[in-house]
């Protein structure tokens, strides 16, 4: 069997190495010249960077034994520490009641609580929009403070035009009470929000990629980087109708165009993009105005090197309110020493933003001002400390789930389910707002089905909704 992988991000590798591993021929198309996707780590001057620092947890003790087989001696046990600076103080997150009290004082606490004690007392609606869904847990005081606006400058639409479903995923704090309960120590486990360790390997994430790209290919596989799939072409028919199943792949690269013939496409670019790839020019009108709602949220990363040891104690600082660009702040040296040279540090800044919008297309220079300006503006003043700086550009950071979402990635998933030699996986593949670990299940899952594999899960079938957020505490 011939399996041509689109996309050698977490869940394309993962996938190739699965089925190398079984014997199959596999070749993979990536765009990029490395794999990882939005987990690869790049190198500039001896300081390397995630696309946004990622760190890998799983519910799935096999999953997590699989990486650390791979990685060995360099995966690390790392533990986190992140807070929210708004209204110029520093919170601890996930929240803490006496570092709330402390910094928010009396009166804003007592606000916020009388909120959220209003609240209760009304009956719950059905959740539609993240806003339903916050106030309903939170009241409206915080909403209207934190959850609101920072939504807002994260997604770049009003956040009564978000699904509910995002902010089940993302918020893994069902109620303030839930947050009582856990800070009491009678609740705990679950929620990823909570998880402190976490796994990192020496070199950034995408050593996991790497490391799996290479045992792959050991055992057969075929990586094309710096390869952009174009087109699927279709027939001859078989059995199962005429010339339903895609035979063949285009894609082009360094050596101009080439075709790849196959017996089944492990998909994992973006659900629109193949839904075009399989209709070519007679995409039916509804399933194009489908596919063209489902968008993705981009994000510009500023990256600077800088000549200092260190800049704060935390790897993570989220800046909730809207004035600024940056929407989170991230020191890599603190998952990992090795992601800058002795004695130096570097900070990652995520600007979300669209293609093609002011933040996107600014020059380096003139966002380097700004981010200047917003990091003094935050107590963070690094102007003298740095030497280098460039920016990476992610153009599908975040599927965006509207309030149609789910009806419309249904309509789209059900149309390419038709060509059944093709299986659509992963973030973008899926378009669910899925952590690594879910994306490399899913691979496995794929792979599996094509293996037909009794008892084999189906990769839709992984983690409900609400399951995604889940994750076990991490001790060894
Ligand atoms: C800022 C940020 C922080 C995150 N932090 C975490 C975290 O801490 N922990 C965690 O578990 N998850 C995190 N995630 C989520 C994680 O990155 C994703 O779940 C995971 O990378 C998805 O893997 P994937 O293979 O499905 O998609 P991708 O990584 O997007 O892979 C898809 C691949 O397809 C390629 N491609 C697209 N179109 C084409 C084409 N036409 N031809 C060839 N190749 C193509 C792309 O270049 C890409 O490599 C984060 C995501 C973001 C954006």
């Amino acid at each position: 069997m011939r399996v041509a992988i689109l996309g050698g991000g977490a869940c394309g590798t993962t996938a190739a190495w699965a089925l190398a591993r079984a014997g199959v021929e596999v070749l993979v198309l990536e765009r990029e010249p490395r794999v990882g996707g939005l987990c690869g780590t790049e190198e500039r001057d001896g300081y390397r960077f995630d696309f946004g620092g990622h760190r890998f947890l799983s519910r799935s003790r096999a999953l997590e034994s699989l990486v650390r087989d791979l990685v060995g001696a360099d995966l690390m046990l790392r533990t986190r520490s992140s807070a929210v600076l708004h209204g110029g103080r520093r919170y601890r997150y996930p929240l803490e009641l006496d570092d709330v009290v402390r910094n928010a004082g009396l009166v804003d606490g007592a606000r916020a609580l009388l909120s959220y004690g209003r609240q209760r007392l009304r009956r719950r609606d059905a959740d539609v929009s993240f806003e339903d869904w916050v106030v309903q847990r939170f009241g409206r005081r915080l909403y209207d403070t934190f959850f609101g606006p920072y939504t807002h400058k994260l997604w770049g639409i009003e956040p009564t035009a978000i699904s509910a479903d995002w902010a089940a995923q993302r918020i893994s704090l069902p109620s303030l009470g839930d947050v009582a309960l856990r800070l009491a120590g009678l609740k705990r486990g679950g929620a990823r929000t909570y998880a402190r360790r976490y796994w990192y390997p020496r070199l950034g994430i995408g050593q996991i990629f790497e490391r799996m790209a290479e045992v792959a290919a050991a055992h057969g596989a075929t990586f094309r980087l710096g390869a952009r799939v174009t087109g699927l072409e279709r027939g001859p028919g078989n059995e199962r109708g005429p010339g339903n199943d895609v035979r063949a792949v285009q894609f082009t690269g360094a050596g101009g165009d080439e075709s790849w013939r196959c017996d089944a496409v492990i998909s994992t670019v973006s659900l629109p993009l193949l839904a075009r790839m399989l209709a070519g020019p007679s995409l039916p009108r509804d399933i194009g105005r489908a596919a063209g709602n489902l968008r993705f949220r981009g994000i510009r990363l500023v990256h600077l090197l800088l000549n200092r040891p260190e800049v704060t104690p935390h790897t993570w600082l989220y800046v909730s309110e809207k004035k600024y660009a940056i929407a989170r702040i991230q020191e890599p040296r603190r998952r990992s020493p090795e992601m800058a040279p002795p004695g130096r540090t570097s900070l990652m800044l995520e600007i979300p933003c669209d293609p093609g919008d002011a933040l996107w297309t600014a020059s380096d220079d003139t966002l380097l001002g700004r981010c200047l300006d917003e990091l003094r503006a935050l107590d963070l003043d690094v102007a003298r400390d740095v030497v280098g700086h460039f920016s990476s550009f992610v153009a599908e950071g975040y599927p965006i789930y509207h309030l149609d979402y789910a009806s419309e990635r249904q309509r789209v998933l059900d149309y390419c389910a038709d060509t059944t030699n093709v299986v659509s996986v992963g973030r973008q593949g899926a378009f669910r707002y899925v952590f690594m670990d879910t994306a490399m299940e899913m691979g496995l899952a794929a792979a599996e089905q094509l293996l037909g594999r009794a008892g084999a899960t189906r990769p839709s079938e992984i983690s409900s909704e609400a399951g995604l957020i889940e994750a076990r505490a991490l001790t060894a």
